[in-house]
């Protein structure tokens, strides 16, 4: 069904169609509709579905009709503060709204929007504030301090978005969003966005919302159909390595977002990929958001090929051309998978999402198996196979009906098991034919990120000790090391022997991979 149909006006529909975009997706065809007659909406619908359109759509003709609305005009020099807010529970989400609030709203003529997100210096945040504002896009922390001090007004908000909702309570913001929520007119329009409504989220919505529509396009055991999804069992870090180093050379490969564990691991295999050579940085919670914001346009302009990021860092990223996605490390969630996954096969394209898994981890691929109700066909790769016998899993019990992949145990024919290296290349990972625009799987994320020191925190079952639990870097043997600067506005790989960091020495670490320089 076309934008045209949905009573947006036309100059929303104009910058629609200007952005290449024909078919409104299932999440746009259910909520703009009751979005535009300004009903409250509980929206269950994943990154990638168009959701962020879904409410940004509504929020701009909200403008455009304020506009034209000689009651609602507005007088110089009072400060009215917003008629949108949308709440985001991470900065990266916050810019990405903000950026389709332009983009959508190029027509709406002199249309206001700020952002105001932590990490990031308050004085502009605090003229934005001030002056002429339609919609405001914040994260909730950064919001509550203006609030405090008196900087930000909130009692001309007509609509408020909560985008995200179960990930912002997962992060403890509930005391905020109530906070915040408080000092809005309770005659308000209210949309929440969130994977889930079970639990703490529904009781959320319960006090926000007034008789709510509940919209669900989406729900976690979504198939993935334009993402492939693959398993490879490494006996120890030096055979995941020597997988990892095999994947990145393989010509399909175009950026690949790889994930590890925990900061410090990001930061040491960004390390090792840039002295073979490739062009790579790492993202994670403990950088600044300028690098943050320097490392993501890296990634949009070509010049980065791989990210090496942990979740919390990489929520949120949308860029399309990144082709494969490789769990390094096992998210500490089995929600985050989803949204690991999530991150390739965007915009239409197909992905690739790899994981490499070691013994240690057979709980939490187990788990994300449950979760998903999908088996991750395990592969091998040829001159690569794994010496140790494949860890004993059972497919996943479906809710209700099969998972995409059935219910045989893995190793079984038509699980890709057994094949050879040379399928990476051989088996297109175009398993999506249509080329549409599917909605996929949901998302509830954990707000923590392990910091280095808490490696295993999160793991919700104890395992029994083994072999491979001994220590995966080099950093959790406890070598002292200097922190090393990519320089993330060039990417261009270390040259061989040349200083590394800001101090100009090289890290004196022992390669477990057996990589020289
Ligand atoms: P979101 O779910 O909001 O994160 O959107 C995911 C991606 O889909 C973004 O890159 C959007 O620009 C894109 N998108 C939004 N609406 C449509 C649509 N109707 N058709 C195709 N792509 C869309």
């Amino acid at each position: 069904m076309s934008f045209e149909n949905l009573g947006l006006n036309e100059a929303l529909t104009k910058a629609v169609a200007a952005s290449g975009y024909e078919t409104a997706t299932e999440v746009q065809l259910q909520a703009i509709p009751p979005g535009l007659e300004g009903a409250d909406l509980m929206v269950s619908a994943s990154t990638g579905s168009g959701k962020t359109a879904s409410f940004i759509l509504p929020a701009l003709q909200r403008v455009l009709i304020a506009r034209g609305d000689t009651t609602k005009r507005r007088e110089k020099g009072v400060i009215y503060g917003p008629r949108v807010l949308v709440l985001c529970p991470t900065r990266e989400l916050a810019m990405q709204v903000a950026k389709a609030a332009a983009t959508y709203g190029r027509f709406v003529p002199g249309l206001r929007v700020a952002t105001v997100v932590g990490g990031v210096p308050y004085p502009a945040q605090i003229a934005a504030l001030r002056g002429p504002l339609d919609i405001l896009i914040s994260t909730s922390g950064r919001l509550l301090d203006h609030l405090n001090t008196g900087k930000a007004v909130l009692e001309n908000v007509e609509m408020l978005v909560l985008d995200e909702a179960d990930r912002m309570l997962d992060m403890g913001f509930i005391d905020d969003i109530n906070t915040i929520a408080a000092q809005i007119p309770a005659a308000r329009q209210t949309v929440m966005y969130s994977a889930t409504f079970l639990g703490h989220v529904g009781r959320l919505a319960q006090n926000l919302l007034r008789e709510p529509r509940r919209i669900d396009v989406a729900s976690h055991t979504d198939t993935h159909e334009n993402i492939e999804q693959r398993l490879h069992w490494a006996d120890n870090v030096n055979h995941k390595n020597a997988l990892l180093d095999h994947i990145l050379t393989q010509k399909e490969m175009e950026q690949a977002l790889v994930f590890t564990s925990t900061q410090r691991d990001a930061d040491w295999l960004a390390d090792r990929l840039a002295d073979m050579g490739h062009h790579v940085a790492s993202l994670h919670g403990g950088h600044p958001q300028g690098r943050r914001n320097r490392v993501l346009q890296g990634l949009r302009n070509g010049q980065l090929k791989i990210l090496i990021a942990t979740d919390v860092a990489a929520r949120g990223i949308d860029v399309p051309t990144i082709s494969h996605v490789i769990n390094y490390g096992l998210p500490m969630k089995a929600e985050d998978y989803v949204h690991r996954i999530g991150r390739t096969g965007r915009a239409g394209r197909n992905g690739l999402a790899v994981t490499l898994g070691e013994r240690m981890d057979v709980g939490m691929i187990r788990r994300i198996q449950q979760f998903t109700t999908q088996s991750i066909p395990v592969q091998v790769v040829e001159g690569l196979e794994p010496k140790s016998p494949e860890p004993k899993m059972f497919a996943p019990r479906p809710e209700g009906a099969g998972g995409r992949f059935g219910n045989k145990p893995f190793g079984k024919p038509g699980f890709g098991h057994g094949a050879p290296s040379k399928s990476f290349g051989k088996k297109p990972f175009a398993s999506r034919a249509e080329g549409g625009f599917l909605p996929r799987g949901g998302e509830a994320f954990a707000a923590r990120e392990r910091a280095p020191s808490d490696r295993n925190a999160g793991r919700f079952e104890p395992r029994a000790p083994h072999a491979s639990d001994a220590p995966r870097s080099p950093f959790d043997r406890g070598v002292a090391t200097g922190r090393v600067d990519h320089n993330p506005a060039s990417f261009a790989p270390r040259k061989p022997g040349a200083p590394v960091g800001k101090g100009g020495f090289k890290p004196q670490r022992p390669r477990p991979n057996g990589f020289t320089r």
